[in-house]
C-alpha cells in the first residue's frame, strides 16, 4: 500500500521557495561560466537556421500574438476535424479572413505552408463566406488548407504508427548515432473506459514493437523507450477518485510495466495537472513496490517532474527517498511543465491563497537547476534525464554535471554540497559523464541547438516523438505552439534577432522580477477581495470539511405563523426607518464582516450544505464562496451607486441625484442555492438601506437560520432582517399579499413567479416591484467544428454536476449531426464513470435530488420520455451505494428526441434531451428562441464569427462559448435570463441595486433668498 507523500501544500509564497532554490544553487553552479558554451550555439544557430518546418521557424514567420499566427493555431486546431465541407469551409473562411498570409515572407517555411495557406487565401472573398465563394473554390481552398495544416502536423509526429516512428528513428540515427527516442503514443485525458482500453492497447503495442530492438542485458537508457500519460489510461484519474485509480489504474498500467522491464526499456510516466500529483505519486509508489518485488534488476521505470510547481524541490526528495525505499533507480526526466496558463488559471478560478508554479520565468529556471543539482546529486538513487530546449539550461546542466561528476570522482559523494575549484569552458565541455545523465528534446524542436549541443560526443540524448494520426496531435501541437509563443520562451526568443546574445543567456539567478500576477485572492483589486476557494485534491484543504461534517447539526428552525405577516411588515418598516438612515458606508461595512464571518466558518455551513441541501463537496464550496462574493459586491456597489450625483443646469440652482431605500422587501428563495442565492436577495435589500422579509425555501432553512444569525452577529438590525420559514402557498403568500411591503425578490419557477406577479397586481396601493429569476429549457449548439471531448466535458458539468438542479443547468442539447455519433458514443461511456451516490463521500459527482417529490416529478417525465423519445441505453452514472440506501437518487439519463419543437418542459433533475440538426446554425437558434426561455446558452464552435453571431441572435441571458455553462460569478457573469426566464436585472451586476432603491431628485434655488451671488461675482 502505497504511503501518503509528505509534500507540503502546493499554495504557498512564492519569494521564500525561490530563496531556498538560489540558496541551493549557490556554489553548484557559476553562470558566468556555464554561458559562454552556449554562445556558439546560439550563433551557429543563427547563422544557419533549422530547417523551415522547426517550430523556431515557424514562430518566426508567424508568431502566435500575430493574426495569422493565431489563425493557424486554429485551424491546426480544428481543422482536420470536422466531417462536413459546409463547416470547413466555414471555418476556412473565419480564420484566414481575419489573416494575412500573403504578406509573408518567401523564407523557410513559408516556402511551403505559408503558400498553401496564401493559395487558399487567393480563393477567398474579401467578405468571408459571402456567395461569391463558389463551391468550387471554397473546396480548393479548404483542401488546399487542410493540407498546409497536414504538413504542419507531420513536422511534430515522428510516424503515424510505431513501425513507422521507428524506421523514421532509424533515419535520423544514420545522422546522429547513438540518438535514443521515447515514443508517445498520441492521446491524452480518456473521457471513457473504451477510449482509456484503446490507449492501452496502442501502449502495449508499442513496447512490444519497441522491445522486440532492445538490447536485452545492456544499460537500460541506451535503449528506446516508451512514454505514457496516465490521463489516457483511466476516465476518471483524479484525485477525487483516489481508491477507484488505485485498484484499476495500477494493474493496468503494471502490465505495460511489466514489458518493459523485461524488455529492458525505459518508461516513464509524463507529468500532467498539479492536482494529479499527489495521486501520480501514489500510482507511482504502488508500481515502484510491485518492481522492487517482482523485477528488481530493472532500471528504467520513471516519471517526469516539473520544475515549474513550486513543490519541485520536496518532489524530487520525495523521489530519491522512494528509490532509497524500494531499492531502485528511476529515470527522472526534468520538465520545465507545459500546463502553466492552465496552471494559472485553476488557482484563480479556484480563488487559492497562491499559485501551485512560480508565476515569473525565470525563477522556473531557477528551480530547473536547482532541481537538475538535486538530482544529479543522488546517482545512486536517479538516472536525469533533462528535458527542454533553452541553451542556457542546458550550458548550465551540462557545467553542473561535470562538477558533480568531479565531485565524485574527488571522493564521497558529498550529497549536494558545493563543489570547490574553478570553472571554464573547457572543464565544462569535458563532461566525462555520459553515462550519468541525458539530454531530452521533443522532435521537431530545439533541432538547431542539439545540432551544436550534440557535436560533443559524451552528451547522449534522446528524442520525444509523438507517435499518432496527425487528427489526435492536435491537443500536443496547440500546446507546444501556446508554450512556444509566449514572448519569455528560450525559442521563441531564438528566432527573435532583436534579442541580443546576452539577453537570451541572461544569468536566471539574478534577474529581478518583473510586475506579477495579481494572486488569486487580490483577482479584483484591492477594493474587492476575492473569496478564498479550498482545493478539494488537497488532503488538508479537505480535512476541515470533513472534521465539521461529523459535529455540524441541521438547526431545527420554528415555523412562521402566516397570519402574523402584517406584524411582521410593520417590524421591518420600524427597523427601515433607522436602518435607512444609516451612512451606505456603515451598511456596506456589516456586510463585509458578514463576508469575513461567512469566509471564516466555511467549513461549517459546507457541511450544512451537505447535510441539508445534498449538495457534493464542490458544489458547497462553490456555493458558500458565491455567497461571500455577494455580500462584498453588493457593499461596494451600494456606495458606488448610492452617493448622489450632481447633476448641471441653469445657475442658482443646485440640481442632485439620489438613491433611496424603498422600504420592506420580501425575498424568497429557492433550496437549489439555499446559501447563496439567500444571502445574495437579502445583502441586495440590506445594503440598499431596506428592511428585508426573507422566507427561505422549506426545504432548507437550516442553512438559512444560520446565514440570518451570522448577519445577525455581524451589525444587521434583528427587526430589518427577519426570517420567516414556513411553505410558499402560506407564508410566501401571505407576505407578498401584506399591504405596505415594498418590493418582491424571488428566485424559482416561472409558474409561481407569475402567481407572484398577479398577487402583486391584484393589491391596491402603490405598484410594487418584482425581480424573478426563474429557469427555463437551457440549450447548447454545438457544431462540427466543436472538439467532442471538450463538447462533452462541458455536457456533463451542465446536465449532471448538482443533479442536474441549477437553473442554468442544460437541458437540451443540440448536435450536428455530423458529430452527433460520435459525441453521444463519448457522453455516454463519460456518463458511466460518474459516482452517484452519497454527497457526503468526496468521489461522488452525482447527490440524490432535493426530495420525494422532486424525484416523483422526475420519474413521470423519465416515463413521458421513455415512452415518446428514443433513450440512450446504458446512459447512466455508475451508483457507488446499494440502490435505495439513498432516497431520491435519479441517475443520470439522457434521451433522443426527434424535434426541437418536442421539448416542452424543463426537468429539474439529470435528465438531458437531444436533437440532432443539419444544415444553418442560425435556424436552430432561431428554434431555441421560440421556446421562449432565456437564461444559459451554450454555444460550441471553432468558428469565431459564428459564435458571434450566434450570441447576437440569441434571446438569452447568460451565454457561454466552448465551456460548460454553469457556475456564474459574482460581479464576473451577472446572472439572470429574459423572456420565461426573468425579469432582470442580473444579480452579481452592476444595474442589480438599482432596482431595490427610489430614485429622487433634489433641485434647490440658491436664489431664493437674495440674488445670485455667485453669477454677479463671475464665479
Ligand atoms: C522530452 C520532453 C518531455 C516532456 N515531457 C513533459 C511532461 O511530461 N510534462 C510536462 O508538463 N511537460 C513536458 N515537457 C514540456 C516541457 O515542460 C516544456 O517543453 C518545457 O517547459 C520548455 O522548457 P525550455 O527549457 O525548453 O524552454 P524555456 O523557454 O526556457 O521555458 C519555458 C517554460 O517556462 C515556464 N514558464 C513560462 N512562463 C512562465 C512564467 N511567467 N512563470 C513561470 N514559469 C513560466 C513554462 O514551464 C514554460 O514551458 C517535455 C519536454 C520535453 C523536451
Amino acid at each position: 500500500m502505497p504511503q501518503q507523500p509528505r509534500l507540503p501544500l502546493p499554495y504557498r509564497p512564492e519569494a521564500a521557495i525561490v530563496a531556498r532554490h538560489l540558496q541551493a544553487l549557490a556554489g553548484a553552479l557559476d553562470w558566468a561560466a556555464a554561458a559562454p558554451l552556449a554562445r556558439p550555439w546560439v550563433q551557429a544557430v543563427r547563422n544557419n537556421p533549422p530547417p523551415f518546418w522547426a517550430m523556431e521557424s515557424l514562430l518566426k514567420e508567424y508568431p502566435i500574438s500575430s493574426a495569422e499566427g493565431l489563425a493557424l493555431m486554429r485551424l491546426a486546431e480544428a481543422l482536420l476535424r470536422v466531417p462536413d465541407a459546409e463547416t470547413a469551409i466555414a471555418l476556412t473562411a473565419d480564420q484566414l479572413g481575419r489573416a494575412d498570409f500573403d504578406g509573408a515572407s518567401d523564407a523557410m517555411m513559408a516556402r511551403l505552408s505559408a503558400s498553401a495557406i496564401a493559395l487558399s487565401k487567393k480563393f477567398l472573398p474579401e467578405d468571408g463566406q459571402s456567395s461569391i465563394m463558389s463551391k468550387l473554390g471554397a473546396r480548393t481552398v479548404v483542401a488546399a488548407t487542410l493540407r498546409a495544416v497536414q504538413l504542419l502536423g507531420r513536422q511534430f509526429v515522428l510516424g503515424q504508427n510505431i513501425g513507422e516512428a521507428m524506421k523514421e528513428a532509424d533515419g535520423a540515427r544514420k545522422h546522429t548515432p547513438g540518438l535514443r527516442f521515447s515514443y508517445d503514443m498520441l492521446g491524452e485525458g480518456a473521457r471513457t473506459d473504451a477510449d482509456a482500453l484503446h490507449y492501452l492497447a496502442s501502449y502495449t503495442h508499442a513496447i512490444e514493437s519497441i522491445a522486440a530492438r532492445a538490447d536485452k542485458t545492456g544499460a537500460c537508457e541506451q535503449n528506446d523507450g516508451i512514454s505514457i500519460k496516465l490521463s489516457a489510461l483511466h476516465p476518471r484519474y483524479e484525485e477525487t477518485q483516489h481508491a477507484r485509480v488505485l485498484a484499476e489504474l495500477v494493474p493496468r498500467v503494471w502490465g505495460l510495466c511489466e514489458l518493459a522491464a523485461r524488455a529492458n526499456i525505459n518508461l516513464t510516466i509524463d507529468a500532467e495537472e498539479v492536482d494529479r500529483l499527489e495521486l501520480s505519486l501514489d500510482v507511482f509508489e504502488a508500481l515502484a513496490a510491485l518492481v522492487a518485488q517482482q523485477q528488481p534488476q530493472w532500471q528504467g521505470f520513471g516519471l517526469a517532474l516539473q520544475a515549474y510547481q513550486t513543490r519541485s524541490l520536496e518532489l524530487i526528495s520525495h523521489v530519491i527517498t522512494l528509490a532509497r525505499r524500494y531499492r531502485l533507480r528511476f529515470m527522472c526526466r526534468l520538465v520545465k511543465g507545459a500546463y502553466w496558463d492552465s496552471e494559472i488559471k485553476r488557482a484563480q478560478e479556484l480563488g487559492l491563497p497562491h499559485y501551485p508554479v512560480f508565476t515569473h520565468k525565470h525563477h522556473t529556471d531557477v528551480s530547473y537547476l536547482a532541481c537538475a543539482q538535486a538530482l544529479l546529486a543522488a546517482p545512486d538513487a536517479i538516472y536525469p534525464q533533462f528535458a527542454g530546449h533553452n541553451a542556457g539550461t542546458i550550458a548550465a546542466i551540462i557545467q553542473m554535471a561535470a562538477r558533480n561528476a568531479d565531485v565524485r570522482r574527488a571522493g564521497p559523494p558529498q550529497a549536494s554540497t558545493a563543489p570547490s575549484g574553478g570553472s571554464d569552458v573547457h572543464e565544462v565541455t569535458n563532461v566525462g559523464a555520459a553515462s550519468t545523465f541525458e539530454l531530452q528534446r521533443l522532435h521537431g524542436m530545439g533541432e538547431g541547438i542539439f545540432r551544436e549541443v550534440l557535436k560533443n560526443p559524451q552528451i547522449a540524448c534522446r528524442v520525444y516523438a509523438p507517435v499518432g494520426a496527425h487528427r489526435d496531435l492536435l491537443a500536443y501541437l496547440v500546446r507546444r505552439l501556446l508554450e512556444n509563443g509566449a514572448n519569455s520562451s528560450f525559442v521563441h526568443q531564438l528566432a527573435d534577432e532583436s534579442v541580443g546574445m546576452d539577453q537570451l543567456l541572461t544569468s536566471p539567478l539574478h534577474m529581478a522580477p518583473e510586475s506579477s500576477l495579481p494572486l488569486p485572492p487580490l483577482l479584483y483589486g484591492p477594493g474587492r477581495p476575492n473569496s478564498e476557494g479550498l482545493d478539494l485534491t488537497v488532503e488538508s484543504m479537505r480535512a476541515p470539511l470533513f472534521a465539521a461534517f461529523t459535529t455540524v447539526q441541521v438547526p431545527g428552525v420554528p415555523e412562521f405563523d402566516a397570519k402574523l405577516a402584517a406584524s411582521a411588515v410593520q417590524t421591518g418598516a420600524s427597523s427601515y426607518q433607522k436602518w435607512s438612515k444609516i451612512d451606505v458606508a456603515e451598511r456596506a461595512a456589516t456586510l463585509r464582516r458578514a463576508a469575513d464571518a461567512l469566509q471564516q466558518q466555511m467549513p461549517a455551513f459546507c457541511a450544512l450544505l451537505v447535510k441539508e441541501a445534498f449538495k457534493t463537496w464542490g458544489d458547497a464550496v462553490s456555493e458558500v464562496r458565491e455567497a461571500i462574493d455577494f455580500l462584498r459586491y453588493y457593499a461596494n456597489e451600494a456606495e458606488r451607486i448610492m452617493a448622489p450625483i450632481a447633476l448641471p443646469g441653469p445657475t442658482g440652482e443646485t440640481n442632485e441625484l439620489r438613491l433611496t431605500a424603498r422600504g420592506v422587501w420580501v425575498c424568497i428563495s429557492p433550496w437549489n442555492f439555499p446559501l447563496a442565492i439567500f444571502t445574495g436577495q437579502v445583502a441586495a435589500a440590506l445594503a440598499t438601506g431596506n428592511a428585508v422579509l426573507a422566507k427561505p425555501a422549506e426545504q432548507t432553512p437550516g442553512v438559512a437560520w444560520e446565514a440570518v444569525k451570522l448577519l445577525h452577529a455581524a451589525g444587521v438590525p434583528e427587526g430589518a432582517l427577519q426570517l420567516l420559514h414556513g411553505p410558499g402557498e402560506t407564508v410566501g403568500a401571505a407576505l407578498v399579499a401584506a399591504p405596505g411591503i415594498a418590493g418582491v425578490v424571488f428566485t424559482g419557477s416561472t409558474q409561481v413567479a407569475k402567481i407572484i406577479n398577479r398577487a402583486l397586481a391584484a393589491k391596491d396601493g402603490p405598484i410594487v416591484p418584482l425581480i424573478a429569476e426563474t429557469g427555463g429549457i437551457n440549450a447548447m449548439l454545438v457544431d462540427s467544428s466543436a472538439l467532442p471531448e471538450q463538447v462533452v466535458d462541458a455536457v456533463v458539468q451542465s446536465a449532471f454536476r448538482s443533479a442536474g438542479q441549477r437553473c442554468s443547468a442544460l437541458r437540451l442539447l443540440c448536435l450536428h449531426e455530423g458529430i452527433a455519433d460520435k459525441v453521444v458514443a463519448m457522453l455516454r461511456g463519460a456518463v458511466q464513470e460518474l459516482a452517484v451516490g452519497d454527497p457526503a463521500e468526496l468521489a461522488t459527482d452525482v447527490g440524490p435530488v432535493i426530495d420525494r417529490e422532486a424525484f416523483d416529478n422526475i420519474q413521470r417525465h423519465l416515463q413521458r420520455l421513455g415512452s415518446t423519445s428514443k433513450v440512450l441505453p446504458a446512459l447512466a452514472g455508475r451508483a457507488q451505494n446499494a440502490p435505495d440506501s439513498i432516497a431520491n437518487q435519479v441517475l443520470p439519463s439522457a434521451f433522443e428526441v426527434s424535434s426541437l419543437t418536442e421539448v416542452k418542459d424543463e426537468i429539474f433533475g439529470p435528465v438531458l434531451q437531444i436533437v440532432r440538426w443539419g444544415g444553418e446554425p442560425q435556424k436552430v437558434m432561431a428554434q431555441i428562441n421560440a421556446l421562449g426561455d432565456g437564461l444559459t446558452l451554450g454555444i460550441q464552435t471553432r468558428i469565431d464569427s459564428r459564435a458571434q453571431a450566434l450570441a447576437a441572435a440569441a434571446h438569452v441571458g447568460n451565454i457561454y462559448i466552448n465551456r460548460n455553462m454553469i457556475g456564474a460569478v459574482v460581479g464576473v457573469q451577472p446572472f439572470g435570463g429574459e423572456g420565461l426566464s426573468g425579469t432582470g436585472p442580473k444579480a452579481g451586476g452592476p444595474h442589480y441595486l438599482y432596482r431595490f432603491c427610489a430614485e429622487q431628485t433634489v433641485t434647490v434655488n440658491t436664489t431664493a433668498a437674495g440674488g445670485n451671488a455667485a453669477l454677479l461675482s463671475g464665479t
